[in-house]
Protein backbone atom coordinates (compact mmCIF):
# COMPACT_ATOMS: atom_id res chain seq x y z
CA UNK A 1 0.00 0.00 0.00
CA UNK A 2 1.39 3.36 -0.91
CA UNK A 3 -0.80 6.29 0.86
CA UNK A 4 -0.51 9.73 -0.55
CA UNK A 5 -3.22 10.97 1.11
CA UNK A 6 -1.96 12.57 4.19
CA UNK A 7 -4.24 16.02 3.70
CA UNK A 8 -6.95 14.08 4.46
CA UNK A 9 -6.17 12.01 7.25
CA UNK A 10 -2.65 10.65 8.69
CA UNK A 11 -2.01 7.05 10.21
CA UNK A 12 -1.86 7.40 14.23
CA UNK A 13 1.60 7.66 15.31
CA UNK A 14 2.95 4.82 17.33
CA UNK A 15 3.69 7.05 20.30
CA UNK A 16 0.70 8.72 20.23
CA UNK A 17 -1.37 5.78 20.65
CA UNK A 18 0.77 4.30 23.17
CA UNK A 19 0.15 7.72 25.46
CA UNK A 20 -3.46 7.59 24.53
CA UNK A 21 -3.57 3.06 25.90
CA UNK A 22 -3.75 4.13 29.64
CA UNK A 23 -6.82 6.60 29.11
CA UNK A 24 -9.25 3.71 27.91
CA UNK A 25 -7.82 0.75 29.42
CA UNK A 26 -7.00 2.46 33.04
CA UNK A 27 -7.59 6.05 33.74
CA UNK A 28 -11.30 5.98 32.07
CA UNK A 29 -13.23 7.73 34.55
CA UNK A 30 -15.53 10.66 33.37
CA UNK A 31 -13.01 14.07 34.24
CA UNK A 32 -16.00 15.76 36.09
CA UNK A 33 -16.46 12.51 38.98
CA UNK A 34 -15.31 13.56 42.38
CA UNK A 35 -13.19 10.41 43.26
CA UNK A 36 -9.11 9.76 42.52
CA UNK A 37 -10.04 7.77 39.26
CA UNK A 38 -11.90 11.15 37.68
CA UNK A 39 -9.03 13.60 39.00
CA UNK A 40 -6.52 11.94 37.08
CA UNK A 41 -8.66 11.93 33.55
CA UNK A 42 -9.06 15.66 34.31
CA UNK A 43 -5.28 16.10 35.56
CA UNK A 44 -4.56 14.31 31.84
CA UNK A 45 -7.16 16.98 30.35
CA UNK A 46 -5.20 19.94 31.72
CA UNK A 47 -1.60 18.71 31.25
CA UNK A 48 -2.30 18.24 27.52
CA UNK A 49 -4.06 21.74 27.74
CA UNK A 50 -0.72 23.55 28.84
CA UNK A 51 1.19 21.12 26.63
CA UNK A 52 -0.76 22.66 23.75
CA UNK A 53 -0.55 26.53 25.27
CA UNK A 54 2.70 26.18 25.14
CA UNK A 55 3.53 25.17 21.81
CA UNK A 56 0.90 27.58 20.60
CA UNK A 57 2.66 30.25 22.99
CA UNK A 58 -0.71 30.76 24.49
CA UNK A 59 -2.11 30.60 28.35
CA UNK A 60 -3.70 27.41 29.13
CA UNK A 61 -7.32 28.59 29.61
CA UNK A 62 -7.48 29.88 25.61
CA UNK A 63 -7.43 26.29 24.52
CA UNK A 64 -10.54 24.28 24.05
CA UNK A 65 -11.07 21.18 23.10
CA UNK A 66 -13.60 20.32 20.34
CA UNK A 67 -14.67 16.87 18.06
CA UNK A 68 -12.52 18.30 15.44
CA UNK A 69 -11.57 20.86 12.83
CA UNK A 70 -15.01 20.87 11.74
CA UNK A 71 -16.54 21.40 15.02
CA UNK A 72 -13.91 24.59 15.77
CA UNK A 73 -14.63 25.99 12.90
CA UNK A 74 -18.03 26.36 13.41
CA UNK A 75 -17.51 27.03 17.18
CA UNK A 76 -15.30 30.22 16.18
CA UNK A 77 -17.31 31.04 13.24
CA UNK A 78 -21.17 31.33 15.20
CA UNK A 79 -20.22 31.40 18.60
CA UNK A 80 -18.19 34.66 18.02
CA UNK A 81 -20.00 36.61 15.83
CA UNK A 82 -23.45 35.79 17.62
CA UNK A 83 -21.59 37.96 20.96
CA UNK A 84 -20.58 40.39 18.82
CA UNK A 85 -23.90 41.41 16.12
CA UNK A 86 -24.71 44.40 18.07
CA UNK A 87 -21.66 45.80 16.92
CA UNK A 88 -21.46 44.92 12.53
CA UNK A 89 -22.52 41.79 10.64
CA UNK A 90 -19.80 41.97 7.93
CA UNK A 91 -17.71 38.79 7.73
CA UNK A 92 -14.80 38.68 5.23
CA UNK A 93 -13.46 35.00 4.28
CA UNK A 94 -11.61 33.92 1.33
CA UNK A 95 -13.15 31.66 -1.71
CA UNK A 96 -10.93 29.02 -0.76
CA UNK A 97 -11.63 27.97 2.44
CA UNK A 98 -12.69 24.55 3.64
CA UNK A 99 -16.60 24.03 3.53
CA UNK A 100 -16.60 24.27 7.35
CA UNK A 101 -16.11 27.52 7.34
CA UNK A 102 -17.82 28.50 4.07
CA UNK A 103 -20.84 26.69 5.09
CA UNK A 104 -21.18 28.48 8.23
CA UNK A 105 -20.70 32.00 7.04
CA UNK A 106 -23.19 31.22 4.57
CA UNK A 107 -25.29 29.93 7.09
CA UNK A 108 -25.37 33.27 9.02
CA UNK A 109 -25.65 35.25 5.61
CA UNK A 110 -28.49 33.53 4.44
CA UNK A 111 -30.68 33.15 8.36
CA UNK A 112 -29.80 35.80 10.87
CA UNK A 113 -28.75 39.33 8.34
CA UNK A 114 -24.78 38.87 7.76
CA UNK A 115 -23.27 40.26 4.57
CA UNK A 116 -20.00 38.54 3.77
CA UNK A 117 -17.61 39.17 1.79
CA UNK A 118 -15.19 36.32 -0.02
CA UNK A 119 -12.39 37.27 -1.28
CA UNK A 120 -10.87 35.95 -4.80
CA UNK A 121 -7.55 34.98 -4.63
CA UNK A 122 -4.90 34.96 -7.59
CA UNK A 123 -4.53 31.64 -9.57
CA UNK A 124 -1.97 30.07 -7.07
CA UNK A 125 -4.96 30.66 -4.23
CA UNK A 126 -3.00 33.63 -2.31
CA UNK A 127 -5.27 36.26 -0.90
CA UNK A 128 -4.31 39.65 -1.53
CA UNK A 129 -3.63 41.64 1.43
CA UNK A 130 -4.45 45.46 -0.09
CA UNK A 131 -7.51 43.17 -1.38
CA UNK A 132 -8.08 42.50 2.06
CA UNK A 133 -7.80 45.97 3.55
CA UNK A 134 -10.23 47.40 1.27
CA UNK A 135 -12.76 45.05 2.32
CA UNK A 136 -12.68 45.95 5.84
CA UNK A 137 -15.88 47.89 7.16
CA UNK A 138 -16.61 49.54 10.66
CA UNK A 139 -19.10 47.02 10.82
CA UNK A 140 -16.86 43.96 10.01
CA UNK A 141 -16.89 41.67 12.91
CA UNK A 142 -14.90 38.52 11.81
CA UNK A 143 -12.48 38.15 9.43
CA UNK A 144 -11.74 33.71 8.60
CA UNK A 145 -8.98 33.50 6.26
CA UNK A 146 -7.02 29.92 6.49
CA UNK A 147 -3.21 29.09 7.43
CA UNK A 148 -2.72 26.58 4.18
CA UNK A 149 -4.99 25.28 1.90
CA UNK A 150 -6.28 21.53 2.01
CA UNK A 151 -6.33 21.26 -1.88
CA UNK A 152 -3.63 23.41 -3.48
CA UNK A 153 -1.35 23.82 -0.37
CA UNK A 154 -1.47 27.26 -0.65
CA UNK A 155 0.35 28.90 2.45
CA UNK A 156 -1.71 32.33 3.10
CA UNK A 157 0.05 35.35 4.58
CA UNK A 158 -1.87 35.10 8.05
CA UNK A 159 0.71 37.40 10.14
CA UNK A 160 0.41 39.98 7.45
CA UNK A 161 -3.10 40.03 7.56
CA UNK A 162 -3.34 39.90 11.07
CA UNK A 163 -1.36 42.86 11.53
CA UNK A 164 -3.66 44.77 9.61
CA UNK A 165 -5.91 43.85 11.30
CA UNK A 166 -4.11 45.39 14.79
CA UNK A 167 -3.75 48.72 12.63
CA UNK A 168 -7.36 48.83 11.63
CA UNK A 169 -8.40 48.21 15.18
CA UNK A 170 -6.01 50.82 16.17
CA UNK A 171 -6.98 53.39 13.46
CA UNK A 172 -10.89 53.02 14.64
CA UNK A 173 -10.51 52.65 18.36
CA UNK A 174 -12.55 48.70 18.13
CA UNK A 175 -11.53 45.25 18.63
CA UNK A 176 -13.15 44.17 16.34
CA UNK A 177 -12.68 42.48 13.40
CA UNK A 178 -11.82 40.02 15.40
CA UNK A 179 -9.10 37.08 13.48
CA UNK A 180 -9.93 33.45 12.81
CA UNK A 181 -7.43 31.07 11.20
CA UNK A 182 -8.50 27.72 10.22
CA UNK A 183 -4.83 25.96 10.64
CA UNK A 184 -6.07 22.23 10.46
CA UNK A 185 -3.10 21.62 7.75
CA UNK A 186 -0.54 23.88 9.23
CA UNK A 187 1.06 21.82 12.54
CA UNK A 188 3.33 19.56 10.54
CA UNK A 189 5.05 21.92 8.43
CA UNK A 190 4.13 25.80 9.85
CA UNK A 191 4.62 27.72 12.97
CA UNK A 192 1.78 28.20 14.93
CA UNK A 193 2.67 30.78 17.96
CA UNK A 194 -0.53 33.15 17.81
CA UNK A 195 1.33 35.96 19.06
CA UNK A 196 3.42 36.15 15.75
CA UNK A 197 0.41 35.27 13.45
CA UNK A 198 -1.81 37.86 15.62
CA UNK A 199 -5.09 35.69 15.22
CA UNK A 200 -8.03 35.57 18.14
CA UNK A 201 -9.24 32.30 17.00
CA UNK A 202 -7.29 29.24 15.51
CA UNK A 203 -8.51 25.76 14.27
CA UNK A 204 -6.61 22.50 14.87
CA UNK A 205 -7.36 18.96 14.11
CA UNK A 206 -6.20 15.68 15.59
CA UNK A 207 -6.60 13.51 11.93
CA UNK A 208 -4.38 15.75 10.49
CA UNK A 209 -1.05 15.31 13.08
CA UNK A 210 -0.74 11.54 12.92
CA UNK A 211 -3.11 11.95 16.16
CA UNK A 212 -6.66 10.51 16.68
CA UNK A 213 -9.68 11.42 14.24
CA UNK A 214 -12.72 12.79 16.48
CA UNK A 215 -10.62 15.60 18.66
CA UNK A 216 -9.85 19.00 17.56
CA UNK A 217 -8.77 22.45 19.23
CA UNK A 218 -10.11 25.62 19.60
CA UNK A 219 -7.53 28.39 20.49
CA UNK A 220 -9.91 31.49 21.34
CA UNK A 221 -8.18 34.74 23.27
CA UNK A 222 -9.36 35.51 26.37
CA UNK A 223 -11.10 38.97 25.53
CA UNK A 224 -13.65 37.24 23.28
CA UNK A 225 -17.03 36.17 24.16
CA UNK A 226 -18.29 33.28 22.79
CA UNK A 227 -21.92 32.01 22.12
CA UNK A 228 -22.00 28.18 23.29
CA UNK A 229 -22.75 25.79 20.14
CA UNK A 230 -23.99 22.92 22.42
CA UNK A 231 -25.71 22.77 25.63
CA UNK A 232 -25.36 20.63 28.88
CA UNK A 233 -22.83 20.04 31.06
CA UNK A 234 -19.92 22.89 32.29
CA UNK A 235 -17.19 21.22 30.33
CA UNK A 236 -14.74 23.48 28.81
CA UNK A 237 -15.71 26.69 30.71
CA UNK A 238 -19.55 26.21 29.47
CA UNK A 239 -18.43 26.67 25.61
CA UNK A 240 -18.67 23.33 24.73
CA UNK A 241 -20.63 20.83 27.03
CA UNK A 242 -20.12 17.24 27.04
CA UNK A 243 -17.71 14.75 28.21
CA UNK A 244 -14.37 15.16 27.06
CA UNK A 245 -12.77 12.49 25.35
CA UNK A 246 -9.78 12.22 27.48
CA UNK A 247 -7.70 9.53 25.17
CA UNK A 248 -8.05 12.01 21.90
CA UNK A 249 -7.07 15.02 24.37
CA UNK A 250 -4.07 13.12 25.32
CA UNK A 251 -3.11 11.96 21.78
CA UNK A 252 -3.55 15.41 20.28
CA UNK A 253 -1.18 16.94 22.55
CA UNK A 254 1.32 14.39 21.92
CA UNK A 255 0.44 14.46 18.15
CA UNK A 256 1.04 17.75 18.64
CA UNK A 257 4.39 18.09 20.00
CA UNK A 258 6.15 15.53 17.73
CA UNK A 259 5.07 17.26 14.18
CA UNK A 260 5.90 20.59 15.98
CA UNK A 261 9.40 19.28 17.32
CA UNK A 262 10.14 18.02 13.55
CA UNK A 263 7.98 20.55 11.68
CA UNK A 264 11.44 22.19 10.11
CA UNK A 265 13.19 19.20 9.39
CA UNK A 266 10.63 16.94 7.93
CA UNK A 267 9.75 19.93 5.54
CA UNK A 268 12.69 20.08 4.15
CA UNK A 269 13.40 16.44 3.58
CA UNK A 270 9.49 16.40 1.85
CA UNK A 271 9.97 19.32 0.10
CA UNK A 272 13.15 17.36 -1.26
CA UNK A 273 10.73 14.26 -1.81
CA UNK A 274 7.40 16.45 -3.42
CA UNK A 275 9.53 17.95 -5.98
CA UNK A 276 12.03 15.03 -7.32
CA UNK A 277 8.32 13.01 -7.50
CA UNK A 278 7.02 16.08 -9.52
CA UNK A 279 10.23 16.26 -11.70
CA UNK A 280 9.76 12.88 -12.48
CA UNK A 281 6.41 13.28 -13.38
CA UNK A 282 7.00 15.92 -16.18
CA UNK A 283 10.20 13.83 -17.13
CA UNK A 284 7.61 11.06 -17.89
CA UNK A 285 4.01 11.98 -18.54
CA UNK A 286 2.90 14.17 -21.17
CA UNK A 287 0.06 17.05 -20.89
CA UNK A 288 0.25 17.56 -16.97
CA UNK A 289 0.46 20.99 -15.26
CA UNK A 290 0.43 21.88 -11.40
CA UNK A 291 -2.28 23.59 -10.26
CA UNK A 292 -1.57 26.01 -6.97
CA UNK A 293 1.57 27.91 -6.75
CA UNK A 294 4.89 26.89 -8.19
CA UNK A 295 7.44 23.96 -5.85
CA UNK A 296 10.25 24.83 -3.84
CA UNK A 297 12.26 23.24 -6.92
CA UNK A 298 11.87 26.34 -8.93
CA UNK A 299 12.87 28.81 -6.65
CA UNK A 300 16.59 30.56 -6.26
CA UNK A 301 16.98 28.54 -2.54
CA UNK A 302 14.82 26.06 -2.38
CA UNK A 303 14.02 24.15 0.94
CA UNK A 304 16.39 26.11 3.15
CA UNK A 305 13.59 28.29 5.07
CA UNK A 306 10.40 26.13 5.65
CA UNK A 307 8.31 29.36 6.26
CA UNK A 308 9.61 31.15 2.89
CA UNK A 309 7.36 28.21 1.15
CA UNK A 310 4.27 29.62 -0.23
CA UNK A 311 2.81 25.77 -1.22
CA UNK A 312 2.73 23.35 1.59
CA UNK A 313 6.00 20.84 1.09
CA UNK A 314 3.32 18.07 1.09
CA UNK A 315 1.25 18.76 -1.50
CA UNK A 316 0.50 18.23 -5.03
CA UNK A 317 -2.10 18.85 -7.36
CA UNK A 318 -2.04 18.19 -11.03
CA UNK A 319 -3.78 18.44 -13.65
CA UNK A 320 -3.49 15.24 -16.30
CA UNK A 321 -4.93 16.40 -19.68
CA UNK A 322 -7.85 13.98 -21.18
CA UNK A 323 -8.07 12.04 -17.61
CA UNK A 324 -10.96 11.58 -15.50
CA UNK A 325 -9.62 12.46 -12.00
CA UNK A 326 -12.05 9.77 -10.39
CA UNK A 327 -11.36 6.54 -12.57
CA UNK A 328 -7.41 7.42 -12.02
CA UNK A 329 -8.42 7.49 -8.34
CA UNK A 330 -9.70 4.03 -8.32
CA UNK A 331 -7.54 2.66 -11.39
CA UNK A 332 -4.66 3.69 -9.15
CA UNK A 333 -6.46 2.45 -6.04
CA UNK A 334 -6.36 -1.67 -8.02
CA UNK A 335 -2.47 -1.12 -7.32
CA UNK A 336 -2.74 -0.34 -3.58
CA UNK A 337 -1.72 3.49 -4.34
CA UNK A 338 -3.88 6.30 -2.42
CA UNK A 339 -4.71 9.64 -3.53
CA UNK A 340 -7.61 11.88 -3.71
CA UNK A 341 -9.66 13.74 -6.17
CA UNK A 342 -10.38 17.11 -4.71
CA UNK A 343 -10.68 17.19 -1.02
CA UNK A 344 -12.16 14.19 0.57
CA UNK A 345 -15.00 15.98 1.74
CA UNK A 346 -16.05 16.66 -1.13
CA UNK A 347 -16.20 13.52 -2.82
CA UNK A 348 -19.86 13.48 -1.94
CA UNK A 349 -20.97 16.17 -4.37
CA UNK A 350 -19.76 15.69 -7.31
CA UNK A 351 -19.33 19.16 -8.15
CA UNK A 352 -16.06 20.19 -9.43
CA UNK A 353 -13.73 21.42 -6.53
CA UNK A 354 -14.98 25.51 -5.63
CA UNK A 355 -11.05 25.18 -4.74
CA UNK A 356 -9.64 24.91 -8.47
CA UNK A 357 -12.83 26.62 -9.92
CA UNK A 358 -11.76 29.96 -7.22
CA UNK A 359 -8.24 29.62 -8.84
CA UNK A 360 -9.28 29.65 -12.72
CA UNK A 361 -9.50 26.17 -13.58
CA UNK A 362 -12.46 25.38 -15.85
CA UNK A 363 -15.05 22.38 -15.11
CA UNK A 364 -12.80 19.80 -17.22
CA UNK A 365 -9.48 20.80 -15.42
CA UNK A 366 -10.94 20.64 -12.28
CA UNK A 367 -12.33 17.00 -12.79
CA UNK A 368 -9.29 15.99 -14.19
CA UNK A 369 -7.04 17.16 -11.13
CA UNK A 370 -5.91 14.89 -8.51
CA UNK A 371 -3.97 15.80 -4.91
CA UNK A 372 -0.90 13.74 -4.12
CA UNK A 373 -0.52 14.68 -0.23
CA UNK A 374 2.92 12.91 0.93
CA UNK A 375 3.55 11.80 4.80
CA UNK A 376 6.32 11.66 6.87
CA UNK A 377 6.89 8.26 5.93
CA UNK A 378 6.55 8.51 2.04
CA UNK A 379 9.70 7.16 1.19
CA UNK A 380 11.68 7.99 -2.57
CA UNK A 381 11.02 4.15 -3.17
CA UNK A 382 7.00 4.85 -2.64
CA UNK A 383 7.29 7.91 -5.29
CA UNK A 384 9.63 5.45 -7.75
CA UNK A 385 7.18 2.74 -7.23
CA UNK A 386 4.12 4.99 -8.00
CA UNK A 387 5.83 6.13 -11.26
CA UNK A 388 6.57 2.87 -12.56
CA UNK A 389 2.46 2.31 -13.32
CA UNK A 390 1.15 5.82 -13.00
CA UNK A 391 2.49 6.99 -17.03
CA UNK A 392 0.98 3.42 -17.89
CA UNK A 393 -1.93 4.25 -16.18
CA UNK A 394 -2.33 7.77 -17.52
CA UNK A 395 -2.26 6.59 -21.23
CA UNK A 396 -4.69 3.72 -20.91
CA UNK A 397 -6.92 6.31 -19.56
CA UNK A 398 -6.03 8.63 -22.31
CA UNK A 399 -7.76 6.32 -24.89
CA UNK A 400 -10.98 6.46 -23.10
CA UNK A 401 -12.32 9.91 -24.64
CA UNK A 402 -14.07 11.82 -21.66
CA UNK A 403 -14.98 15.34 -23.28
CA UNK A 404 -16.05 15.22 -27.04
N1 LIG B 1 -10.38 22.65 7.57
C1 LIG B 1 -9.45 22.15 6.74
C2 LIG B 1 -8.45 23.08 6.14
C3 LIG B 1 -9.42 20.79 6.43
O1 LIG B 1 -8.49 20.32 5.60
C4 LIG B 1 -10.39 19.94 7.02
C5 LIG B 1 -10.42 18.50 6.67
O2 LIG B 1 -10.10 18.11 5.57
C6 LIG B 1 -11.33 20.49 7.89
C7 LIG B 1 -11.29 21.86 8.14
C8 LIG B 1 -12.40 19.65 8.53
O3 LIG B 1 -11.89 18.62 9.31
P1 LIG B 1 -12.85 17.51 9.94
O4 LIG B 1 -13.71 17.00 8.82
O5 LIG B 1 -11.94 16.47 10.47
O6 LIG B 1 -13.66 18.16 10.99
Amino acid sequence: MIYLDHAASTPTDAKVLSAMKPYFLHTFANPSSLYSLGVKAKNAIEESRKKIADILSAQPDTIYFTSGATESNNLAIIGSTWTAQSQGKHIITTKIEHDSVLRGVQELEKNCGFKVTYLETDENGLVNVDEFKAALRPDTVLVSVMYANNEIGTIEPIAEIGREILKWRKNHNTVYPYFHCDAAQAPNYLDIQVEKLHVDLMTFNGSKIYGPKGVGVLYKRRSIKMQPQSYGGRQEKGVRAGTENVPGIVGFSKALEIVQKNREKKSIEMAKLRDYFWQKMQKQISNIELNGPEIALLRPKAGTRNDSFDRLPSNLNIYFKDVEAEALVLYLDSYGIFVSAGSACSTESNEPSHVLKAIGCSDERANSSIRLSLGKDTTKKDIDEVMKYLPKIIAELRKIKIYE
